[in-house]
This record gives structure tokens, sequence and C-alpha cells, in this order.
């Protein structure tokens, strides 16, 4: 049970708390926030390597650009507003799709500048009940691996395409090779025409078969905007989590006023695709510890190596080792406390971590390590240790 509940593991591995008194807020302490910064790492490069370019755009922004958005409408009750004086009142940002569209306003636009891909891991907030709070699974503040493409209509199901590849290749990677997809079509509420919206469904399930796909049909799951596909994953518990995500919107760029100068020279209103392939990296985090039961893959994982010195002797040549592979980008832990080593070797098993680096008499004298992990183990030099290791960061 400890093992398959996030909030037990995160104790035991000292990753984060929250606080009584800012429930959903959560603060990342050392070990947790390395695996946040491996994962962010991996996707950032992920996303890069795709052709999306990063951005950062303001938490804060005027209340006036969330209601000309329609999310103070639509979204008010969960958003967080700061009264100030000549209804000049701010709100903590939601989503960061209005601020995609500034930066993508900030100039005059060409249809040769299409498609604009930009991503940002921005703070998001919303004020969630707090008795729905779970953990890192359901808070307020939190990130997600946000995108926001804008295009031109045609453009569409090739950006689609790229979205479901960078999602397939990302989740393979994390061990996650199958999801399912579903296509979510209008809601009772929303906005735009009957044509519209029968001309964004088609475009979406055609990009999605022509990206290899047979989506589920959800009859009125769509945003208020317009129609989405969602991916969930299966984990070893059998559970199914929804976490990509992708949204053709033919609302929000008319609304702020996007446009670019056509080939015909008028000017035009682009369409825009919100994507995510994680969702939320917090609760993403969450999924992936009680997945793997605490124990991550070495290349997420907040300690990676154990090193332990058999006696006081080897002190020296274990605060070496510790030294060379920090100075790799591996993440070793020092354990050479006054315990015995079967106590120690007990505590790096507790500590869930993957790798143990024994260094006793014989490898200190010789520069060797004598690594143990689940395949067994073995001596080699320290250096040989190191390239070993790094060859299994993402
Ligand atoms: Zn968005």
């Amino acid at each position: 049970m400890e093992l398959e509940d996030h909030r037990m593991l995160a104790k035991r591995l000292d990753l984060y708390h929250i606080e009584e008194n800012a429930p959903g807020m959560v603060y990342w302490h050392p070990a947790g926030w390395r695996i946040y910064r491996a994962l962010e790492d991996f996707i950032r490069a992920k996303m890069q390597a795709a052709g999306y370019e990063e951005v950062r755009s303001p938490a804060l922004l005027p209340r006036e650009l969330w209601e000309q958005s329609g999310h103070w409408e639509k979204f008010g009750e969960n958003m967080y507003s700061i009264p100030r004086p000549e209804g000049r009142d701010l709100a903590l940002k939601p989503m960061s799709c209005p601020g995609h569209l500034q930066i993508f306003n900030s100039k005059r636009r060409s249809w040769r500048d299409l498609p604009a891909r930009y991503a940002e891991f921005g703070l998001c907030h919303r004020d969630e009940p707090s008795g729905s709070m779970h953990g890192l699974m359901r808070s307020r503040g939190f990130e997600q691996d946000d995108a926001h493409v804008i295009c031109r209509p045609e453009q569409v199901e090739a950006e689609v395409a790229r979205f479901v590849r960078l999602l397939k290749e990302v989740y393979e990677a994390l061990g996650f090779p199958d999801f399912e997809v579903a296509l979510s079509l209008r809601p009772e509420k929303r906005a735009g025409s009957e044509a519209d919206w029968d001309a964004s469904e088609a475009q979406l399930l055609s990009a999605a078969r022509a990206a290899g796909l047979e989506p589920g049909i959800l009859p009125g799951e769509g945003a208020f905007y317009g129609p989405k596909l969602e991916f969930a994953l299966r984990d070893l518990q059998g559970r199914s989590w929804q976490c990509g995500t992708i949204q053709l919107d033919m609302v929000l760029p008319s609304r702020l006023e996007a446009r670019y100068v056509g080939e015909d020279s008028a000017l035009h209103v682009p369409v825009m695709l919100h994507h995510a392939v994680l969702g939320s990296m917090g609760r993403f985090i969450g999924i992936m510890l009680e997945h793997h039961r605490g124990r991550l893959p070495f290349w997420l994982a907040p300690e990676q190596v154990a090193i332990l010195p058999i006696s006081d002797a080897q002190a020296e040549a274990a605060e070496a080792a510790y030294a060379a592979m920090r100075g790799a980008g591996l993440r070793p832990v020092m354990l050479n406390g006054g315990e015995s080593l079967q106590r120690r070797l007990v505590d790096a098993h507790e500590r869930l971590i993957p790798v143990h680096a024994v260094i006793g008499k014989r490898e200190a004298e010789v520069g060797h390590v004598m690594l143990q992990d689940s395949s067994g183990k073995r001596a080699m030099p320290l250096e040989d240790a190191i390239r070993a290791l790094k060859e299994l960061l993402h």
C-alpha cells in the first residue's frame, strides 16, 4: 500500500510537502525537485527537437485580458484575482494561452511566419475546492508542458501529426507504449457557429486518422472553443490517466485580435492548437511514482547511486567517487555514517536507490568501485562506472 500511494512515497523519500494553511500548494524539497528537473529537461529536449520554441509569459496579468479572452466569464470563479484601484484588477493565470497570443501579436506576422510554435512550463493557478485536493494529483498551483501552435487552417493536419509523433516518442520513452485516444465533440455551451464546429471536428478527426490513430468518440465533451483529442495512459495498477491533449481552437485568436497577412495580402485570423503531452508536471510525477511503486527509472531517480565505503579507511576514495559522479551530472549520495555496511545497505534499499557503489580496501587501492544493481554486481574502474551510468540517462 505504502508504495502505491505517491503521498506516502513522498514522505518516505522526502520529496515535497503541503502546509495545512495552503491546500494544493506544493513545497518541493531537494529530492523531489531533482525528479521534477530531470523530467522537465527530458521533455524540453524532446520539444526543442520537434520544433517548438520555449517562451515565458507573466503569471499576473490584467483582468481585462481575461475578460477579453472569455476566460473570466467561463473560468472566473476558479481564478485568483487581486483588486487594484481604478478597475486595474490583476489575475493569476490559470493557463498560458492568452500570453502566447500576446507574444504572437507583438509584431506584424505574415503567412510565412506560420506556424508559430510556443512552449512554456508556465506556473498556473486554479482555485479548486480544498476537498478535491489530492497530493500531486490535484493541486492549485502547477506547471504544464504546455504548447500553442498558431497556424493557418490548412496547416492543422501536419501540426497534429507533429504533436502525435512527439507524444508517441515521449510515452514510449517513459514506459507507456500503449495509450487510448478519444475525440471530444461540441459541448452544450459553446462558442462559434455550427458550420465552424462541423469543419473543425471533421478536420481534427481526419488529422488524427492521418497520424495513424482511430479515436473513440465522446459527444459533448469538447472545450467551449473547439474539439479536442485526449490521450490516456494505463498504469501497472490498470488505472487510466488522461494526460495528453490537443485542442483545436477557432475562438481565442479572434477574441484577442490575432491576425496575419495572407498570400493575398489581406488580413486573416489564424487558428490555434493548444497541447500538452504530460499535462501537469507534478501530477505526472505522482503517476510515475505510483506506476513504478517508487522505484523510478535510473534517469529519474532522485538518488541514483549510494556510495558505500566499507570503512573509514576508504573515506577519501569515496569522496573522490562522489565528486566525480556529481561532476558528471549524476545524483550520488554518500552513505558513510558510523553504521555497519550491512545497516547502510538496508538504508540504501529503503531509500529505493537503484545503484550501490561499494568501495573496500581493494577497490580503493586501484581506483575501482563495486557496482551493484538489480542485474548483479561487478567491480570496475571508477571512470568506466561513470560512463556506464551516464548511458542510463536520457
Ligand atoms: Zn491553451
